[in-house]
C-alpha cells in the first residue's frame, strides 16, 4: 500500500524556484481566485461543487490514489457488477437532508434502497456466553440475564424488555467500556426510570421486540440514566439501528464519483500535503508530488483533512486555540472485515439481510445485499467494530485477522469453513489508514454546549485558510456532517472573498 511520507525535510518556504501557484498584485497579495481544496472526500468534493456553482474556480488536491475518502466501496472484481463491500459509510438515515438532497441533485434517487440494519431480520443471530440464539428468541434470553443480575425482581416485564433490547444494540455496536457501563446504568438508574413510564406503546411483536427509538424520542430525559460516554454515543446507536435507513444500490462511492464528475476544476490525486503555513495574506502549502517536494503559494485554501492527519503535519501560523483543538480532537478507531463468498449461504438459513450481534472479536456481521450478478458471489461484512475492539483487530497481521474472524464466526456459520466458500477477503483498519488515522471524530462525554464550542473552534479559519470535514460539523461521523461543514465553509469563504462572486453580485 502506498503510504504518505513523514513530514520531515520540508523545504524552506522562501525557495522561490520551488514555489508555484497564485499570482500576486503590486501589494504582494494573491489575486488568483482559485480556491485550493485539500482532500477529495465528501467534504472537499461538496465544497468544490458548491464553490463552482457560485462561479469560483477550484482545484482539489488529494493525497491518495482514490477519491471518496471514508466513503469506500471495494469491489471483489473488475466489473461494475462485481460484489462489493462498503468499507466506510454504508447507510443514510432518512433525516439526513443534506445527503438526500445531493443524492437527488446527482441523479441517484433511483438507486436508493432500504438499508437493513441490526434487528431488521429476526432470523439473524445474537451471540450469547456459551452459544447463540436467533434474534426472535433474544428478548427472553436477555431478559432472564438481566433479571438474574438484579438484587430484586420487581420490575414489570415491559421494563425488563426495554433493558434487554437496549443491551442487545449496545452490546453489538458500542466498545467494551460502554457495554459495561450500560449494565451498571441499568441496575442503578435506567430500569427505575423506565419503570415509571408507560412502556406498553413501545412493546412490539407480542412482547418479543421493543421500539427503542420511539421510547427515547417520546422520553428524551431517559438518556440521563446513561453515563457518558455511552450517553454521547446513544443517539448514533439508535440511528444505526433505525428502520428508516437507506443505502445506494451499486455502492455509496457513486456519491463521491458523481460529485467529482460535476466538478470542472482539476482533482489532482497523489498530491500529498505535508505542511501548511498560514500567513496573513496567503497560505503556503508544502506538497509531496511524484517524490518531489513542492511549495505552493495560494490565496484561499479549504482544508478538509481529518485533524487526526493534520496534527501529524508541520503547521505554522496557527493560533494556540486552533492547535489545541487539532491536537485534542478525539477519533474513534473502526475496523471492517469483508468476505467474498461463493454464494449468499445465509439465505438458506432464512437470513435475508440485516445483521447479527456476533460478539467476541467480530461484534457485528452484516448480510450485504447482492446488487450485481449472483453468479459472481456475495459479500458478507463479517465484522464491523469500533473502539478497542477495532484496535485489537487492527493490531493483528492481515492473515491473523482473517483467521480470527473466521474462527469466531464459524460456530454461528459453519458453512464458512466449507472448501471454496470463502473466495477472497478484504479488511480496512481505519485507525491505521494513513489518510484518516482514525474512524471518525466523536464528541463522547461532551454536553451540547461543549460540542458546539468544539465545532466552532474546529471550523475557525486561520487567515485565508478555512476548514471543513465531518469533524467541523454538528453531525460528526456522518456524511451529512461532511456536507454540512462544506456548506458552512463555502458561505464563510464567499463572505470574506476579496473578489465579488458573480452570482452573489447579481
Ligand atoms: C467505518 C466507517 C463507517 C461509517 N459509516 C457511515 C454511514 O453508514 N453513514 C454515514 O453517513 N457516514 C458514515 N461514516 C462517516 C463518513 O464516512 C464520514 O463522515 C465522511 O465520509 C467524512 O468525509 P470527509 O470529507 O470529512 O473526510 P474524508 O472522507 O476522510 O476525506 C478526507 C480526504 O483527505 C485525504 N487526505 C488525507 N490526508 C491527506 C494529505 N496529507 N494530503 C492530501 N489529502 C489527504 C483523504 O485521502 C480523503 O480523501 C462512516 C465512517 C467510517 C470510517
Amino acid at each position: 500500500m502506498y503510504r504518505p511520507s513523514p513530514t520531515a525535510g520540508l523545504a524552506p518556504a522562501n525557495v522561490e524556484d520551488q514555489i508555484t501557484g497564485a499570482d500576486s498584485g503590486p501589494d504582494g497579495r494573491s489575486t488568483d481566485r482559485t480556491v485550493v481544496i485539500l482532500g477529495a472526500g465528501i467534504a472537499g468534493l461538496s465544497a468544490a461543487y458548491e464553490l463552482e456553482r457560485l462561479g469560483v474556480p477550484v482545484e482539489v488536491l488529494e493525497g491518495s490514489r482514490r477519491i471518496g475518502g471514508r466513503v469506500y466501496t471495494f469491489r471483489f472484481g473488475d466489473s461494475e457488477d462485481s460484489p462489493f463491500a462498503e468499507l466506510g459509510a454504508m447507510r443514510i438515515p432518512a433525516g439526513h437532508s443534506n445527503t438526500l438532497r445531493y443524492i437527488a441533485e446527482l441523479g441517484l434517487t433511483e438507486e436508493l434502497r432500504s438499508f437493513h440494519s441490526l434487528l431488521a431480520d429476526r432470523n439473524a443471530f445474537l451471540r450469547t456466553d456459551d452459544s447463540y440464539v436467533r434474534l426472535h428468541d433474544a428478548a427472553s434470553r436477555l431478559t432472564t440475564e438481566i433479571r438474574d443480575g438484579l438484587s430484586h425482581n420487581g420490575y414489570r416485564p415491559e421494563t425488563l424488555m426495554f433493558g434487554a433490547w437496549l443491551t442487545l444494540v449496545v452490546d453489538a455496536i458500542a466498545p467494551p467500556d460502554q457495554r459495561q457501563d450500560l449494565r451498571q446504568d441499568l441496575r442503578t438508574r435506567l430500569l427505575d426510570s423506565a419503570e415509571r413510564l408507560n412502556l406498553m406503546p413501545f412493546v412490539r411483536d407480542g412482547g418479543t421486540a421493543f421500539d427503542l427509538h420511539g421510547l427515547f424520542s417520546a422520553h428524551p430525559s431517559l438518556r440521563e440514566g446513561c453515563h457518558n460516554p455511552l450517553r454521547g454515543f446513544l443517539d448514533d446507536i439508535l440511528l444505526e439501528t433505525s428502520t428508516e435507513l437507506f443505502r445506494l444500490r451499486g455502492g455509496m462511492e457513486q456519491l463521491a464519483r458523481r460529485l467529482a464528475w460535476r466538478v470542472q476544476g482539476p482533482i489532482r490525486r497523489q498530491h500529498e500535503v505535508v505542511g501548511i503555513e498560514s500567513r496573513p495574506d496567503e497560505v503556503l502549502l508544502h506538497l509531496r508530488v511524484g517524490g518531489r517536494h513542492v511549495v505552493r503559494r495560494c490565496g484561499e485554501v479549504l482544508c478538509t483533512l481529518p485533524f487526526s492527519v493534520l496534527r501529524e503535519l508541520r503547521l505554522t501560523g496557527f493560533s494556540d486555540d486552533k492547535m489545541q483543538i487539532i491536537n485534542d480532537m478525539q477519533y474513534v478507531p473502526a475496523t471492517k472485515v469483508a468476505l467474498h463468498c461463493r454464494e449468499a449461504f445465509w439465505r438458506r438459513e432464512g437470513i435475508n439481510g440485516g445483521a447479527s450481534s456476533s460478539g467476541g472479536r467480530v461484534r457485528q456481521t452484516y448480510y450485504s445485499p447482492t446488487d450485481g450478478d449472483p453468479a459472481r458471489g456475495a459479500v458478507l461484512l463479517a465484522s464491523y467494530s469500533v473502539g478497542e475492539d477495532a484496535e485489537l483487530l487492527g493490531r493483528m497481521s492481515t492473515a491473523t485477522r482473517y483467521a480470527a474472524i473466521l474462527a469466531d464466526l464459524a460456530s454461528m456459520h459453519p458453512q464458512l469453513l466449507r472448501p471454496g466458500m470463502v473466495l477472497n477477503a478484504k479488511s480496512m483498519v481505519w485507525g491505521q489508514f494513513p489518510w484518516s488515522r482514525g474512524g471518525c471524530s466523536v464528541q463522547w462525554g461532551m454536553d451540547a454546549a461543549a460540542a458546539e464550542e468544539q465545532r466552532q473552534l474546529a471550523q475557525l479559519p486561520q487567515g485565508r485558510l478555512f476548514f471543513a470535514g465531518e469533524h467541523c460539523s454538528s453531525r460528526p461521523a456522518w456524511i451529512d456532517g461532511a456536507i454540512e461543514s462544506a456548506l458552512d465553509a463555502v458561505s464563510r469563504m464567499v463572505l470574506q472573498m476579496p473578489i465579488r462572486v458573480p452570482e452573489l453580485a447579481t
